[in-house]
């Protein structure tokens, strides 16, 4: 399990979010989803700790939680040493400045009643952080800063392409002068071709502002390239934490090696054994007892059945959740 480290910008402990399934005409609580099933890991200053997965692990969740965007079933989340949980709406209100999130779909991010201008200085002036003359100045150098021109202020979201749409969206986050940014799948929605440009300006912005990401995306080929260290999530679960180099060259955890084999290589002459994974992921309402990948596991032992593995740390400094790796004696 990760510690804190009193450099470490955000520590998340033992995260849960469990949403009730009601059924029935009185709305019975019937059982839960338990999308986020006990999450521990922490985030330097200036760091990209990528969180993936496949779609429904419960990545995009843990990010929400994070920034009470969902109400955390239990756990903990430090941010510069101050509870993020038990915060005040008042206190939590000043947090959310520096705490900002990229959502995947920008056109649904945005009010397509309102200029992008009148959406960026609203949250300027509910922020108080700037007023009367200072917001439209403020509005504009921040579309500039994210690669737009200060007359698109004026313009709707639907007069945008998706890149630019996410331009502005990146811009209304940047606006409060954010430290750290939860980026939650920032390009999946994008063409292929632009992508590579918002992956460029989220760097850019990195680089000249010391951002921090929680960068939480499903395409490895992306999260090589921006991550310094990686998360793999499973059914609510962390089964990987690792360093990036570390994890590129040698996944411990078999879900990560099945996950990395499918990475397409533009190299013919590469040949690569790509791991296809037997059976779906199973429902989060009814997680499999044991080890969570055991249904699917091509390296099943009796004990991954009954045993839970803990989030440990190997010998090569990665952290995993297998029984394979960490053999119980
Ligand atoms: Fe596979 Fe067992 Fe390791 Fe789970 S604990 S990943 S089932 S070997």
């Amino acid at each position: 399990m990760t510690t804190a480290a009193a450099a470490d910008i955000l520590v998340v402990t033992d995260l849960k979010k469990y949403f009730p399934i009601r059924t029935g005409v009185l709305s019975r609580i019937s059982g839960y989803v338990k999308a986020v099933d006990g999450v521990s890991f922490s985030i330097k200053p200036g760091e990209t700790f990528a969180l993936v997965g496949e779609s429904g692990c419960g990545k995009s969740t843990t990010g929400r939680t994070i920034l009470r965007l969902y109400d955390a079933t239990s756990g903990d989340v430090q941010y510069n040493g101050e509870d993020v949980l038990g915060a005040s709406r008042e206190r939590m209100r000043k947090l959310r400045k520096s705490m900002q999130i990229v959502f995947q779909d920008p056109y649904s991010a945005l009010n397509p009643r309102m200029t992008v201008g009148a959406s960026i200085g609203e949250i300027l002036k509910v922020h108080r952080i700037a007023a009367g003359k200072e917001i439209r100045e403020r509005v504009e150098e921040v579309l500039v800063r994210c690669g737009l021109e200060a007359y698109h202020s004026w313009r709707y979201p639907h007069e945008f392409s998706g890149g630019q749409r996410q331009r502005v969206v990146i811009a209304r986050a940047l606006a409060l002068d954010p430290q750290f940014i939860v980026a939650d799948e920032p390009i999946s929605a994008l063409d292929v071709s632009i992508q590579s440009q918002i992956i460029n300006l989220l760097e850019d912005l990195q680089d000249a502002y010391d951002l921090t990401y929680l960068f939480i995306s499903h395409d490895l080929s992306v999260v090589r390239h921006m991550a310094d260290r990686v998360g793999v999530m499973y059914l609510g679960k962390l089964v990987e934490l690792a360093p990036k180099r570390q994890f590129y060259k040698e996944p411990l955890h078999p879900y990560s090696q099945a996950l990395l084999s499918a990475i397409p290589v533009s190299d013919p002459s590469i040949k690569k054994k790509r791991i296809i994974l037997k059976g779906d992921v199973p429902s989060p309402a009814n997680p499999p007892a044991g080890c969570p990948f055991h249904t699917r596991c091509p390296y099943l032992m009796d004990v991954c059945r009954s045993v839970t593995p803990e989030l440990m740390r190997a010998e090569s400094g990665t952290e995993v959740a297998c029984h394979l790796v960490h053999p119980i004696t």
